[in-house]
């Protein structure tokens, strides 16, 4: 099993270090065709304006809706849970509106720009190490969206079918369970298809 880390801005090779240590190979990706060996990707955190621009020049916006119209899995972090939703409050525009949620970027104001704590993530038995970097928040879901976990009664963590989001960075730290979660959720999706 592969899975890729969208690497055209942010943090790429601490997502490969925290797949690679929940058991998948993973690679650094660059070139939509890069897309076609892979079972799974990682859209990082960074900042989501800068990579959707990046994406709609790499033609990014059309490969990867396709992917996921091959029900392959996602996961977007922080910048990348951005560019996953439908709807970004305040904008006009959003990127890849795969998951039916709307998110409100830059969420937790100046005085907490960054800050590290314990979450309790449905389905994942330990408390996650989570750090939240001038983090978004996901202020709607849509009634296909399973929220996985919420910080001071907002929502950090959801997933919708094969597509997982979070508000915060997991690639940071030495806690590998949230990779290890979407690893799953990529063994699944491949095996539903064999
Ligand atoms: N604030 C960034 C944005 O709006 C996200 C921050 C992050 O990914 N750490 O894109």
């Amino acid at each position: 099993m592969k899975i890729g880390v969208l690497a055209l801005q942010g943090a790429v090779a601490e997502h490969i270090r925290s797949l690679e240590a929940a058991g998948s190979e993973a690679i650094a990706v660059k070139r939509v065709e890069q897309l076609e060996e892979l079972q799974g990707l990682v859209i990082p955190g960074g900042e989501s304006t800068t990579i959707g621009k990046l994406m709609r020049k790499y033609g990014f916006m059309e490969a990867i809706a396709d992917f996921s119209a091959q029900g392959k899995p996602l996961f977007g972090t922080c910048a990348g849970l951005i560019v996953l939703a439908n709807e970004i409050e305040g904008q006009e525009e959003a990127h890849l509106r795969l998951m039916d949620m709307t998110v409100a970027r830059n969420a937790f104001g100046r005085q907490r720009e960054s800050f590290e704590t314990d979450l309790q993530v449905k389905g994942i038995d330990e408390p996650v190490r989570a750090v939240f970097i001038r983090a978004p928040l996901i202020k709607k879901v849509g009634s296909s969206v399973d929220v996985l976990s919420t910080y001071k009664d907002e929502i950090v963590t959801a997933r919708q079918g094969h597509l997982l989001a979070v508000s915060y960075h997991p690639e940071l730290t030495d806690d590998y369970s949230l990779h290890a979660y979407f690893v799953d959720m990529v063994k699944d999706a491949a095996a539903s298809k064999a």
